[in-house]
């Protein structure tokens, strides 16, 4: 059993993450290939290593000192290697590295690929997992995109096969020049990892039991999802529902290896597991989650009716492209659409935009809704089944919300709707409500009353 496990930055903060990683990593057999980030926040308003350093290569590029900063990062090393009483020479070699940082002889990725390197370092020999360095492992084009056959390569020469640990969210180029994923990277790191060494399980381990059906910040009774597949989770993180990096789904996905999220600080939890199949007898959700994002807006464009319908969509989105403008949705009518689209995308070219509309298609009218809010409410279960759209719109009337659009797929797994911004709260919490039992859990298909209304 190979099971790939991959700590976030929160999961390695400080010495105490250390040893809840220990126990974790001990507690099971299969965990022998293990991808860390770098030191996370350890309390809320702390400032992650990957942000301290990135300020670093910042202070360094303008000429001012960073010595007080190059001394807070190493601190949080020396803490951990002091605290856990470790052996590897984090003083001489965090003081080599600080050294040339001042210097100005890194680039920005090999700079700020330190904060998980060092990570790893201590990591490892406090697991007793030999260190692999991610730059032997993960290859890069020199155009920044990874290369996935020269990985699997590398992987294949270079893994051990009892174990190791390697560090996440970097990989370098043929010549060796140190390049770096996205941001949260570490989790593309552990996912190819998995796909190269053909897993049996991701496990991805975090501050959290897994994804939640909706922001406890406004339903404070939500609970974990037990499991979701590739599609939900691709809706669900679309609208900001972020545990995990969006594109670490794909390399897993592609070689069918299960993916579950846990908690390093409640590893009994059972997570969300993201799989395609259900478990025999598993008990289905009606919904399984709800996530929403405000700041969009919405340009309606009527047609003039003197003039052709042919046409006459494709010209007025040729301009939202050469403007490089993302038309998230669109609602259409008879004679009218409307190109919904994050407002932040607009924000400097709205009014030129719109002037370039009107000479294209020469509408009637162009009419913007500002401050618009929308709201996803995504499950499997959703299709071919009648009255949940009918149910979640009339518990929104009840509730007072008026729905300015809406939008679903053939596919039938999302419903979207959009509200106006100042209702978004209560409209989430109502549209959960709508679908959930008194104890706050989703109610499940199973249980549905099929003498009693549709739902
Ligand atoms: N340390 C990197 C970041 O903060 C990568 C990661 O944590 O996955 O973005």
């Amino acid at each position: 059993m190979i099971k790939i496990a991959k700590f976030g930055g929160s999961s390695v903060a400080d010495a105490e993450h250390f040893k809840k990683i220990k126990a974790i990593v001990d507690a099971d057999p299969g965990r022998r290939f293990v991808v860390v980030s770098a030191c996370g926040r350890r309390f809320s308003g702390d400032t992650k290593v990957t942000d301290l350093l990135y300020l670093v290569d910042a202070h360094v590029n303008y000429h001012v000192s960073c010595d007080d900063l190059l001394e807070d990062i190493g601190q949080r090393y020396f803490d951990i290697a002091d605290d856990l009483g470790l052996t590897y020479p984090i003083r001489e070699e965090f003081a080599k590295f600080a050294e040339g940082a001042r210097a100005g002889k890194f680039t920005t990725e090999y700079l700020v690929s330190r904060g998980e390197y060092f990570t790893a370092r201590l990591m490892a020999e406090y697991l007793g997992l030999p260190f692999i360095d991610a730059a032997d492992m993960v290859a890069f084009h020199h155009d920044g995109t990874l290369s996935m056959s020269r990985t699997t390569e590398l992987v294949k020469k270079n893994a051990r096969e009892g174990g190791f640990l390697m560090p996440g969210f970097y990989g370098a180029t043929k010549e060796g020049r140190i390049k770096l994923l996205d941001r949260g990277g570490g989790d593309i790191s552990g996912s190819i990892l998995a796909q190269c060494l053909g897993a049996d399980l991701y496990e991805n381990w975090t501050d959290v039991s897994g994804f939640l059906s909706a922001d406890p910040r406004i339903v404070p009774s939500a609970q974990p999802i037990p499991r979701i597949t590739y599609e939900e989770l691709r809706e669900l993180s679309y609208m900001g529902a972020s545990v995990l990096h969006e594109e670490a789904v794909f390399p897993v996905r592609e070689a069918g290896i299960p993916l579950v999220i846990k908690n390093t600080n409640a590893p009994e939890d059972p997570g969300t597991i993201i799989s395609e199949t259900a478990k025999e007898g598993e008990s289905e959700p009606i919904i399984t989650g709800i996530a929403g994002k405000r700041g969009f807006i919405a340009i309606a464009v009527s047609r003039d009716r003197t003039k052709s319908r042919i046409g006459f969509m494709r010209r007025a989105l040729s301009v939202f492209e050469r403007y490089g403008v993302s038309v998230e949705h669109m609602p259409t009518g008879v004679d009218q659409f409307a190109a919904v689209v994050q407002a932040s995308d607009v924000k400097d070219s709205l009014w030129s935009l719109i002037a370039d509309i009107k000479e294209e298609v020469e509408p009637l009218e162009i009419e913007v809704v500002e401050n618009l809010a929308l709201i996803a409410t995504v499950g499997r279960n959703l299709r071919g089944r009648p009255g949940v759209s009918g149910h979640l719109f009339g518990k929104l009337g009840e509730a007072g919300v008026s729905v300015r659009m809406i939008t679903q797929g053939c596919d039938e797994i999302n419903i979207i709707c959009g509200v106006e911004e100042k209702d978004f709260d209560l409209a989430i919490a109502t549209i959960y409500d709508a679908f959930c039992e008194k104890d706050g859990t989703i109610v499940r298909t199973d249980e549905l009353n099929p003498v009693s209304a549709p739902l």
